[in-house]
């Protein structure tokens, strides 16, 4: 790989939820707590600081830090499970919702998978997530088809990353959840494009009448 630039886990996540909420954060830098955002990084904390640990043939791995630069990618994991006499590991992300129907949390996880292959050159066929506000672990199957879904995910954000540009607002349902919703004020942007395409409909009429 030519660029060497590794792409932070996280950049996957905020992409697969919105291009523009990525290239805001890891190319321009910015950043907006909001009450979500807030109580997910205090779960993170309280997952990462815990001390490894072994309880029946398990080696309890916590705030493991990551690098694969094949796939291009950086980051750190909550949790990771290593079957002491396999080494087979099983990483758990941890999550302050609820499952969802998109696969924004399967893509991160899968992604976790393929660092943990590249570094220790071992399959990992399976992982968890483990919700908050649910109190239960979903078990995930890391498939080809995830694979493939993630490997793109990844692509797409090297590309918009190594790009420069910023994707322009568009106002959608999920943007009411937005950490970054003050500062990229969508719906204002949308109002504007409105506003032009009004005034542009306007200037081709008067410059009608004046041909006529
Ligand atoms: S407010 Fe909407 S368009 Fe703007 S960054 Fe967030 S999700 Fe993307």
């Amino acid at each position: 790989m030519q660029d060497t630039r590794l792409i932070p886990l996280s950049a996957l996540q905020h992409y697969a939820f919105c291009p523009r909420q990525c290239a805001l954060i890891h190319n321009e830098q910015v950043w907006s707590e909001n009450f979500l955002t807030a109580q997910g990084q205090q779960l993170h904390q309280r997952v990462d600081h815990g001390l490894p640990e072994s309880r029946k043939g398990i080696r309890y791995e916590r705030g493991v830090e990551v690098s694969a630069p094949s796939l291009g990618l950086t980051g750190k994991l909550d949790l990771v499970e290593v079957d002491i006499a396999t080494g087979v590991c099983f990483p758990v992300e941890y999550k302050r919702g609820k499952p969802k129907q998109d696969h924004i949390d399967l893509i991160q996880l899968c992604a976790q998978a393929l660092c943990l292959e590249e570094m220790l050159g071992l399959n990992v066929s399976h992982g968890a997530i483990w919700y908050w506000q649910t109190r239960h672990r979903h078990q995930v199957e890391i498939s080809e088809t995830l694979r493939e879904e993630t490997l793109s995910i990844i692509e797409a954000t090297r590309n918009l990353l190594n790009s420069g540009k910023t994707p322009k607002a568009k106002y959608e349902k999920k943007c009411d959840a937005c950490s970054l919703y003050e500062l990229c004020n969508p719906k204002l942007t949308f109002r504007d494009k409105s506003r032009s395409y009004v005034q542009a409909i306007y200037q081709e009429r008067s410059f009608e009448e004046t041909e006529k």
